[in-house]
């Protein structure tokens, strides 16, 4: 099937605004926000747009049966080339279906169409008291569907978890074009340990086994109060060492973030009335819950803290804890800006690493910067281990390209190397793709088989994963 023959099979299943392909729409779907896509182009044949179980299961049908490539995508804010087509064919756009389908308040749990963005799902739940705790920084743009397809968290995770934790059930299209419910097909149930658990199969599996299309989410009470406690380290180790000493005094804060050196100087440079102390490290607490173990959980971490910082501070105020956390939330605009003509790369940008080697990745990842000649900036959530990493090159200078490409390849390797994961957050996508036999060994022939069974022609989104 040519490409004018794709695009008047999709018009004649779906409306003539549910399919895309002039070369500007096409362009618009050859990226996400991932490096790879900065240096290389990778066009769909056609863009379809669809807004029930039924068209998306006519498309797999079709694609099915012509063996046509297609990749699922949401809002293309994913790091790793997972929501563009690598071999060309059909990218399914799922983004603007977007329905909360039910808010089911007395048994905690939503079911909503894979186009929900997180943030308009909490927006929505607010009233009722509830909330889906995972927290990615890409809240107002990504989709429920994107977040389940690569098992999305953020700073909150140490405490709340990844997606996973929430998902209870999903509808999905498998390749050709059959029709599942995963967690009981009747089930309103929170507890469920019936049959293997295909619902965790699907989820972080990256749109290359099938399109999710339905998801019931289970949503958690939201919490009552909120403090924060800033400390400030003159050693770098004296950070990790205090996390732990807070984890042994019984308590899980809802958030611990770290800003080494390097992102403290960059915060300040792009904005200097922030004016964060000059130190090794910050670290920023937060807690959640009722009024009084917030208060009890603040008071011990000052604490604690105290014990090896230079300066710690514990606010509950809303103005002074937004101050206190501003430094945080401009720091990965501030890494864009280290240099004047330059541009940040998300490339190994996410490896997690055991709490106890934290303190000696941002090291190695110091020395590889050094040794590449490229400013890199650190931060992220200590809390879990998740190293966020950012160097910054010039994107036009080939020279700067290929040498940020090794940079990266060592980073992900030290990942593996310090007993980490290549990639605590954002997925493997097409980019981390090469490691997965370092990372997972011979589990990759079972993900193999796995592949296989569901998608027999290799249809779902190709060249992702392993
Ligand atoms: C500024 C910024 C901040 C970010 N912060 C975080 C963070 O804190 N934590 C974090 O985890 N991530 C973060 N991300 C990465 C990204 O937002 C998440 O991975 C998010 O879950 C992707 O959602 P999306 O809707 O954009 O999906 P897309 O990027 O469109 O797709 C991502 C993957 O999911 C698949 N997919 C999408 N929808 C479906 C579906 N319905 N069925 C099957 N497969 C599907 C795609 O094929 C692709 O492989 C950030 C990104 C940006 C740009």
């Amino acid at each position: 099937m040519d490409r004018k023959q794709l695009r008047e099979a999709m018009l004649a299943l779906l409306e003539k605004d549910q399919v895309l392909y002039e070369d500007l729409d096409l362009m618009y779907y050859s990226y996400d926000s991932s490096f790879l896509t900065k240096t290389e182009r990778l066009y769909p044949d056609v863009v379809v747009l669809p807004r029930s179980t039924e068209q998306v299961q006519a498309i797999m049908r079709l694609a099915y049966e012509h063996g046509i490539p297609v990749t699922p995508r949401g809002a293309g804010t994913g790091e790793t080339g997972g929501g563009v087509a690598l071999h060309g064919g059909i990218v399914m756009d799922l983004a603007s279906w977007d329905d909360i389908v039910e808010v089911d308040v007395p048994n905690m749990q939503v079911v909503v169409r894979p186009g929900v963005v997180h943030a308009d799902l909490n927006d929505h739940l607010a009233q009722y008291n509830l909330f889906f705790p995972p927290d990615p920084g890409s809240s107002k743009m990504c989709t429920i569907g994107g977040m389940v397809a690569n098992n999305a968290s953020g700073l909150r995770a140490v405490k709340y978890g990844c997606t996973e934790q929430y998902v209870l059930g999903l509808e999905v299209v498998l390749p050709d074009g059959e029709v599942i419910v995963t967690g009981g097909v009747r089930s309103k149930a929170i507890k469920n340990v019936s049959g293997l658990n295909l619902t965790k199969l699907f989820v972080g599996s990256e749109g290359v086994l099938g399109v999710i299309t339905r998801i019931r989410l289970r949503c958690w009470p939201r919490p009552k109060a909120r403090g924060i406690v800033m400390a400030v380290f003159p050693a770098l180790d004296d950070a990790p060492a205090t996390v732990l000493e807070v984890y042994q005094a019984g308590i899980l804060p809802s958030g611990i973030e770290i800003l080494d050196q390097s992102a403290i100087r960059a915060v300040n440079q792009f904005k200097p009335e922030i004016a964060l102390p000059e130190a090794e490290a910050i670290l920023l607490f937060e807690v959640d819950g009722n009024p009084a173990s917030v208060d009890w959980e603040g008071t011990t971490i000052r604490e604690i803290a105290s014990r090896r910082a230079s300066q710690v501070e514990w606010a509950t105020d809303p103005a002074r804890m937004a101050a206190l956390w501003e430094g945080r939330s401009v720091t990965a605009t501030a890494a864009a800006r280290v240099r004047a003509d330059g541009s940040r790369v998300f490339a190994g940008e996410d490896i997690s690493v055991p709490l106890s080697r934290v303190a000696e990745t941002l090291r190695r990842i110091r020395e590889l910067g050094q040794q590449y000649g490229i400013p890199v900036v650190n931060y992220g959530h200590i809390g879990d281990g998740n190293v966020h990493t950012a160097p910054v090159i010039d994107p036009e200078d080939p020279a700067e390209v290929e040498q940020v490409n090794r940079l990266v390849h060592d980073i992900h390797l030290l990942a593996v190397e310090l007993e980490g994961s290549t990639t605590g957050e954002h997925g493997v996508g097409a980019v981390r793709r090469p490691y997965a036999e370092l990372e997972h060994g011979g589990a990759v022939k079972v993900m193999q088989a796995i592949k296989q069974a569901l998608d027999p022609r290799g249809i779902m989104n190709p060249g992702k994963l392993f």
